[in-house]
């Protein structure tokens, strides 16, 4: 890998995991931009365009959005400038078809994923956190579901990356600046 402020992260972790909060402080700590495939998919909801409403139609399911549409907007945001000396991939990949399409996009770069980083929690304590959170998307059903994709589509990346990149795994258990410490602690010895 480069340094701090020149790398490419894919962070995995089954929904509720804490992802999204832990990699906006390691965005802040490191200056890496932050892409969180969720957040665009509410920014375009929020924002009322087209991608948005169709998007929702499977995010209040709990379903995956379909990799034609998801993988369009995360090339369109990896490939803007603010990415230029790296990023932080939050939600993204979910599944082997989105992994080889990132692949594919930073080969066409020259460039590939530096480093793999799982953030693992255990799944009494996802349910129950996902429920605190409230999201609208957040009700035992949707819940269930994501949980069922995550085992199904996304778990298989851990292999996927294992084999590929150097790959960390990351207890996120505890509060959010103890895990947040290690998080910085084992991408700073990864360098
Ligand atoms: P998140 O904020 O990462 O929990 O994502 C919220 C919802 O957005 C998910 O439940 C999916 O419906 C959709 N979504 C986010 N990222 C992806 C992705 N990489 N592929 C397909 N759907 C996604």
């Amino acid at each position: 890998m480069k340094n701090l402020t020149y790398c490419r992260i894919v962070l995995l972790g089954p929904p509720g995991s804490g992802k999204g909060t832990q990699a906006q402080m390691l965005s802040e700590f490191t200056g890496l931009k932050h892409i969180a495939s969720g957040n665009l998919f509410r920014d375009h909801l929020r924002r009322g365009t087209e991608l948005g409403t169709k998007a929702s139609k499977f995010m209040e399911k709990g379903l995956l959005v379909p990799d034609r549409i998801t993988i369009k907007m995360v090339t369109e945001a990896v490939l803007d400038s603010s990415c230029s000396s790296g990023f932080m991939l939050d939600g993204f990949p979910r599944n082997l078809a989105q992994a080889e399409s990132l692949d594919d996009l930073l080969q066409g770069r020259n460039s590939a994923a530096d480093l793999s980083l799982l953030l693992v929690v255990p799944e009494a304590h996802l349910i129950r956190r996902m429920l605190n959170r409230g999201r609208p998307d957040d009700t035992i059903d949707t819940i269930k579901t994501r949980l069922k994709i995550f085992r199904q589509e996304t778990e298989p990346l851990i292999d996927y990356y294992r084999d590929r990149i150097q790959f960390e795994e990351i207890d996120g258990l505890g509060d959010i600046e103890e895990v947040q410490l290690r998080m910085r602690g084992v991408l700073t010895s990864s360098l």
